[in-house]
């Protein structure tokens, strides 16, 4: 009998069984980052939003993820995504510096780690959820969850549907990730069309709130989906922002259905963080 995986909670666990090619890569990135991000400094210019984006905060990545949020905290204020676009749509210069935290996908170690630890802080969040995903089961579900990620071995636990109103009435932004954690690039109109709208109503339904926000999955502008076509069709289904991977800092006059994020791991050092917060734009 093949051996149950067994749910991840550990970034440990989490890049386990990775070959030496692929971590001697990680560890040469990692010293190029530092060297860089000492000419890098993200307190050198003000009038920005910047969105940093995570996917998860495991068990051993709690003290890490804190770490950040003091770091957010020292540098910038931290704010709602709804007070983010209010910044950068706005007729006033943003004076100062501020952090959007956001999360794609829907794992539970959100509920589990990240709002525990954001409520200490008293920071907020918002959290992109793949509402197809949401309240799987890892045993009756394990063949669907063990196709989320391409490598086919992790099996990663979902929120439920309470974990969500959870994180909604601790003040957290709930918004869709669309439904499949779907290609938008290769799928059809209707089928693009379908992802956003059901999954809009799906999350307003379970948490009888407003759903404004999509975060596309993958998100990078070209590859991932098509800059004519899905920004303005997340709008014609009723949302208020579209937030994409392209890194870089998001001033005023900034499209709300063209969000730049910066891509975070729990456990990167502030070397990182501050490497990939300081880059004038896309690297
Ligand atoms: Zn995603």
């Amino acid at each position: 009998m093949a051996t149950t995986p067994q749910p991840i909670r550990t970034v440990k666990a989490f890049y386990a069984g990775r070959g030496i090619r692929s971590l001697s890569r990680d560890v040469a990135r990692k010293i190029i980052i530092s060297l860089k991000a000492s000419r890098r400094n993200p307190t050198g210019s003000t009038g920005w939003v910047r969105f940093p984006y995570y996917h998860h905060v495991f068990d051993d990545e709690r003290a890490g993820f804190e770490k950040h949020l003091r770091y957010y905290k020292s540098i910038a204020d931290i704010i709602s995504l709804d007070d983010a676009l209010e910044l950068m749509t706005g007729d006033t210069p943003i004076d100062g510096r501020y952090i959007c935290i956001t999360f794609d996908d829907g794992f539970k170690n959100w509920t589990d780690n990240a709002l525990p630890i954001l409520k200490d802080m008293g920071a907020v969040a918002a959290f992109f959820v793949a509402t197809d995903y949401i309240g799987t089961d890892v045993n009756a579900d394990r063949d669907k969850l063990l196709k989320f990620y391409d490598s086919g071995d992790k099996l990663m636990e979902f929120m439920t549907w309470d974990d969500c109103r959870s994180l909604h009435d601790a003040g957290m932004t709930v918004g869709s990730h669309s439904v499949h954690h779907a290609h938008l690039a290769d799928i059809d109109y209707e089928a693009a069309q379908a992802e956003m709208v059901n999954s809009k109503k799906t999350i307003e339904d379970e948490l009888a709130n407003p759903c404004d926000h999509f975060c596309c999955p993958f998100g990078v502008p070209g590859v991932d989906f098509d800059t004519t076509t899905h920004p303005s069709m997340a709008r014609d289904a009723g949302y208020k922002s579209f937030l994409t991977t392209r890194r870089g800092p998001n001033t005023l006059g900034a499209d709300p259905f063209a969000v730049r994020r910066d891509h975070m791991l729990a456990n990167a050092s502030l070397l990182e963080v501050r490497y990939f917060l300081g880059a004038e734009d896309n690297p």
